[in-house]
């Protein structure tokens, strides 16, 4: 059995310097403050305590752009010494400048990079520029004329492995007890690589314990869209999460993750009792507004009815009942708030996940011979055995494959005539 883990070509990137804040003349840029109320990642936070540190904003200009140009045959993604693919989202400022070349300046935001150091990153100016340039560059942009360089930019190039050789689970099909995470499956990102050490870790155990491992959906989270996209698709330039990708938008929000998420960890021993405790105690208090709203009149109109309105908020609705809703949290108010507004779009949508499911439901064996379905595409034998998805919603997925291919592929699997009439044919083909 061949046991060996394909590797591919690199991706790449550029990467940002970091300027000395004591350099730079902030009178020259515009402040960028941070959110009013900013919300924390946990919800086991429930304050922010400390105050937010604002950005500033700059702007790169045609002088900036003329000395890019006259150096761009220096730079390593443009002289062929990198030839692999980057990100097409955070593009390099000399890729902006020959991209975009009618923009005659593109924004910089300058961020503190923390509140004990006086490091500032430069988004918006990731280079594979030599050092010279990069001096004189920043010489050129308003604000930063005398900034010190404290680290300059510079490219990175790696290689990763191919992850549609994962299974959901992230462990790899060819070693049994091998799991892979984060940039070696060709993705790009901090919440990225820990989204998959999540799956890849939390499967390696549940194994360990003799239990499969953890296969989050594409309706359930975005790490189900992620890992899914990586195991169905591969990857053919550095991998990042957009909320596009998701086709369940309307169920996975930010302000829902709690509670489509804390049963699925709390049943596989991720979540501590008391962080299980505050998720039921806050389930039972929505329920409980919820049931309040609904009894409420506006004239003729239930409090959820009226509540539905595009116009009307929460906040609204608390200040005509104050005596009714007080006893509220503004989180469990706004909870009831979206899930009454958006009651339609999301039911809509689960009629759409269902019929997806039973399609899921359609498992394909794990040795299912491809080879044996005369009529299938050549191209599409080829992928199916590579990726050998799981099922037949998985298998529609695969790049290039085509609702034609995914029929055969059914028609095989429901009708053991013709999986044995293919087994005559081969076995004729081989005498
Ligand atoms: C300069 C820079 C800036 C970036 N900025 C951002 C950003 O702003 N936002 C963002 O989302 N992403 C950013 N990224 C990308 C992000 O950092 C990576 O995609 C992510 O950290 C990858 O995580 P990982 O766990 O897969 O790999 P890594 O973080 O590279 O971890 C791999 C670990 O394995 C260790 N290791 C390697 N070989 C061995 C071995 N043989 N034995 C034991 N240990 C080994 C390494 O020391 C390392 O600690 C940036 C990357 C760079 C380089």
């Amino acid at each position: 059995m061949n046991r060996s883990i394909d590797w591919d070509s690199e991706l790449n990137g550029s990467k940002l310097g970091r300027l000395n804040s004591r350099t730079i003349d902030y009178s020259k840029t515009e402040i960028q403050p941070g959110d009013e109320a900013p919300q924390p990642f946990s919800f086991m936070t429930d304050a922010l305590p400390h105050p937010q540190m604002p950005c500033w904003i700059t702007y790169t200009n045609e002088q900036v752009h003329e000395l890019i140009r006259a150096n761009l045959h220096r730079a390593p993604m443009y002289t062929g010494q990198i030839r692999s693919s980057g990100p097409r989202y955070c593009p390099s400022i000399e890729d902006k400048v020959v991209r975009f070349s009618d923009k005659d300046r593109h924004q910089l935001f300058l961020e503190p990079e923390g509140r004990s150091t006086q490091e500032v990153y430069v988004n918006g100016i990731s280079t594979s520029l030599p050092r010279d340039v990069q001096d004189q560059m920043f010489k050129l942009i308003p604000g930063l004329e005398k900034a010190q360089i404290m680290r300059y930019g510079y490219a990175v190039e790696y290689d990763f492995c191919p992850p549609d050789q994962l299974y959901p689970w992230l462990e790899t099909k060819t070693v049994q007890g091998l799991y892979f995470a984060g940039q070696l499956n060709g993705t790009t990102g901090y919440e990225e690589a820990g989204a998959q050490g999540l799956v890849a870790g939390a499967s390696a155990a549940l194994r360990l314990k003799g239990h499969d491992g953890l296969i989050l959906k594409r309706d359930e989270a975005y790490i189900g869209v992620l890992v899914d996209d990586l195991v169905t698709c591969g990857v053919d330039e550095p991998y990042r999460m957009f909320t596009s990708r998701a086709e369940y938008r309307m169920m996975l929000r930010q302000d829902n993750a709690d509670r489509r998420l804390t049963p699925i960890g709390h049943k596989l021993g991720l979540v501590s009792e008391d962080r299980y405790q505050r998720f039921i105690d806050k389930t039972e208090c929505i329920e409980s507004a919820r049931r309040v709203v609904a009894s409420l009149r506006i004239g003729d109109v239930t409090g959820d009815r009226f509540l539905k309105r595009n116009e009307v908020t929460w906040k609204q609705l608390h200040e005509m009942f104050p005596e009714s809703l007080s006893q509220f949290p503004e989180e469990i108010g706004l909870q009831v708030e979206y899930d009454t507004k958006y009651a339609g779009y999301i039911s809509r949508q689960q009629v759409q996940v269902e019929r997806q499911q039973r399609m899921l439901d359609k498992q394909i064996p794990k040795n299912f011979d491809y080879g044996a379905i005369v009529s299938l595409r050549n191209e599409a034998r080829q992928k199916f055995s590579r990726v050998r998805p799981l099922n037949l919603d998985q298998a529609g997925r695969i790049s290039g494959i085509t609702p034609s291919d995914v029929a055969l592929v059914l028609a095989y699997l429901e009708n053991p005539r013709l999986r044995n009439l293919a087994q005559m044919e081969k076995e004729d083909g081989a005498e």
